[in-house]
């Protein structure tokens, strides 16, 4: 007999006792049993603490860029062990193409964790969040948002259907933030998640407390949660909104649910148009992909009146010439089973009910189909969930049910409309979704459909003749941009990109002096102490550098002559610098000014120190702004500030970001911004 899934808690594998009431979870296409499932006895209140102590502690050790380097070699880890997920995967339904999206996309999470964490996070601890505020005249008093971890630990409670990407698109950026994971799968698929995260594990990479898993029910596992955990739920909207009401104040709950989405196939996109063809083969992979088992699967297609017979016909042709459904084990097998015979009656239910509304069956049935079983014969598997594709029609596009029901399974609406207002309407009856697609080469249809509709929706995706290949489609969301939706989608949008990793963190508005903000943030704010003693800055490496290291130039003054020659030597010969008169009838310039661009070039004259150093290269420049124009006669001066440093972790150097200012003889600031400069580690590091 199976034995009981494991759990992984408080840093060992724990397993109930055999005789527990275990949940059987049997292959989606054989019924066998692939594992039994139960966490009864599991010492929980244990497992939180021991992430609020040891894992916190581990992961409060590393900065956001070691943790992003953990989240690649996660993220290899897995890579090099991928073939045995798709194998579990398998006996779940999942064909080679699902695990693409489960597994691959999974690890891709990781990766991209990994690469935005180390690009667009700082080497650092705490997270600074915008331009700091002046609070007082003399600049003593500084405000400025920055952002802490949450001291708690990330539990995610999962959908079944995707038991790796859907736990690494949570687990990625928690960690990242530096916030410890308890992952709760959902039981007919626990034994997928329970193999990720004993790779992770048995690689001896996860921070000690940083990961556990709970493989089954969690029953009073809420009465447990406090102030600075956080609950991360993906499955039903009637389980979200219990869980809800059970999560103590303070606890920050947020919910992917059930969506309706729509796919909207536009006026212009008419029947032969590449247009429709990508419309068609994007509804082709919606239904059939991990059998329409997908929170962002299209559930409504809305086409123009007149369209509707010419669309379920491109659906039936491209079905009927690439649809192999059965065993994923079969290699021709295009299409698996859902996941289990409870869910395929509970998918029937669902569509006996949108017939039961006035739907007519354009495509599919509700019949068992004969399918290819894992020996490569063909027949009956009355042990297996499959349902291939339906598509159901209505007279009235408006019809509630259409809008309400979520047949979780290869299953959608197809419903006719007139105008793009309509269309708008239509999808707005979804009560808000993931997402809305439109096949569409006219961008004022795209402009009209997304001022009406981006209010309902988390993503709208464009599908037109150049990314009809190119697009990551309809059903995948990536890891950069939102995934969440408003209303019924849940209401939330903190997955995707950095703003997951704050997710996981609290927000703080700190007010202080420069001194202090300067020390709280390690980032340099004007009028905190300056250092220009000793050696130019230039020539320190980042081992000696200290954020605050200062030089300032002496004047330069600036001609006519000057101007003309740069105006000259760029081409730049634009009237505000060439002709005194047209300059002087411009508001904003008293007459003839020098070049914004020659300032800042002459500003790099002064500030550089033009030896062979620890400075390697200049990257670019921030927030430029110009704010005093500067007349033939002025003089110029620049102040250079270390601002901000940030070693690399896997090179032999790191980034400087260097406040600069530009001041007129006056001392009334010309032109401010960063300079962003590469700088070696060490002296002997230096390559030039
Ligand atoms: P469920 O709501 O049945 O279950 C979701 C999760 O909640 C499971 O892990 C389940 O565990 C857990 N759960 C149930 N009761 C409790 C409880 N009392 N305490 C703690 N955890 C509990 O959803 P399904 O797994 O059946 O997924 C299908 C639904 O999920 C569909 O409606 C679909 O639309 C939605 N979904 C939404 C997504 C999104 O991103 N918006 C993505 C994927 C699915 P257990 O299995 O052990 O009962």
């Amino acid at each position: 007999m199976t034995g009981i899934l494991p759990s992984y808690l408080s840093g060992t594998w724990w397993t109930p006792a055999d005789d527990v009431d275990a949940v059987d979870v049997r292959d989606a296409s054989t019924g066998e049993t692939v594992a039994r499932v139960s966490a009864e006895g599991a010492d929980l209140p244990g497992a939180l603490a021991h992430a609020r102590t040891v894992g916190q502690a581990a992961l409060g050790a590393l900065t956001f860029h070691q943790r992003a380097l953990l989240l690649k070699q996660f993220a290899l880890v897995l890579t090099e062990r991928k073939e045995e997920l798709y194998e579990l995967s398998r006996h779940a339904g999942s064909t080679l193409r699902d695990s693409l999206g489960d597994v691959d996309g999974g690890i891709g999470v990781l990766f991209t964790y990994a690469s935005k964490g180390r690009r667009e996070l700082p080497n650092a601890q705490v997270y600074v969040d915008g331009a700091p505020e002046p609070l007082s005249k003399d600049g003593s008093f500084l405000g400025q948002h920055v952002y802490t971890r949450l001291p708690g630990v990330a539990v995610q409670i999962n959908a079944f259907n995707f038991p790796v990407w859907g736990a690494l698109e949570k687990f990625a950026p928690a960690f990242l933030a530096g916030v410890p994971t308890l992952v709760k799968p959902a039981t007919p698929t626990a034994y997928i998640a329970e193999a990720w995260v004993r790779m992770l594990v048995e690689s001896g990479l996860v921070p000690d407390g940083a990961l556990q898993l709970v493989s089954g029910g969690v029953p009073g596992l809420f009465d447990h949660l406090r102030l600075g955990d956080l609950v991360g739920f993906t499955g039903s909207a009637d389980t979200a909104e219990r869980l809800r009401a059970q999560a103590p104040d303070g606890v920050r709950f947020t919910r992917e649910t059930d969506s309706i989405n729509a796919s909207i196939l536009g006026p212009d996109a008419a029947p032969g148009t590449p247009e429709f063809d990508a419309y068609v083969s994007q509804l082709v992979v919606e239904l059939t992909a991990k059998a329409g088992q997908k929170c962002t699967a299209i559930r409504r297609a809305l086409v123009p009146a007149g369209a509707v017979d010419a669309l379920v016909d491109a659906v039936r042709e491209k079905l009927d010439r690439r649809l192999v459904m059965g065993d994923p084990h079969a290699d021709a097998v295009t299409m698996g089973p859902l996941v289990s015979l409870a869910q395929r009656e509970e998918v029937l239910r669902q569509v006996a009910a949108l017939r039961a509304a006035g739907g007519r069956m354009l495509l599919g049935s509700m019949a068992e189909p004969d399918v290819v079983r894992a020996d490569g014969t063909t027949g009956p598997a009355p042990d297996g969930a499959f349902l291939a594709p339906i598509l159901v029609g209505f007279d009235d596009p408006a019809t509630p049910a259409v809008h309400a029901i979520e047949a979780f399974g290869p299953v959608a609406s197809v419903l006719a409309y007139d105008t793009l207002a309509q269309a708008a309407d239509l999808v707005a009856q979804g009560g808000g979704s993931l997402v809305t697609s439109v096949a569409t080469h006219d961008p004022a249809v795209a402009v009209e459909l997304l001022s009406r509709i981006g209010a309902f929706n988390g993503r709208v995706l464009f599908l037109s003749r150049e990314n009809a290949r190119t697009s990551t489609g309809h059903g995948a969301p990536v890891p950069h941009l939102v995934h969440g939706g408003p209303g019924r989608a849940g209401g939330g949008e903190e997955l995707g990109g950095i703003r997951a990793v704050l997710h996981h963190m609290q927000r703080t508005a700190v007010q202080g002096s420069p001194d202090m903000l300067t020390a709280l943030t390690g980032v340099w704010h004007a009028g905190a102490a300056a250092d220009r003693g000793g050696r130019h800055p230039f020539r320190k490496s980042l081992a000696e550098l200290r954020v605050g290291d200062q030089f300032a130039s002496p004047l330069r003054a600036v001609s006519l002559e000057d101007i003309e020659t740069f105006a000259h030597f760029t081409g730049d010969t634009f009237y505000a610098h060439m002709d005194e008169d047209a300059a002087a009838a411009n508001p904003f310039f008293p007459g003839r000014v020098a070049h914004g661009y020659l300032l800042v070039s002459w500003a790099a004259g002064l500030f550089v120190d033009p030896d062979p150093g620890p400075v390697l290269a200049n990257y670019g420049l921030e927030a430029l702004r110009f704010v005093t124009p500067v007349s033939p006669g002025d003089e110029i001066r620049v102040t250079l500030t270390a601002k901000q440093i940030t070693p690399r972790e896997t090179d032999e150097y790191g980034e400087v970001r260097w406040d600069a200012v530009i001041h007129n003889q006056r001392d009334e600031i010309v032109a401010q911004y960063d300079v962003l400069t590469l700088v070696a580690k060490t002296a002997g590091g230096t390559s030039a």
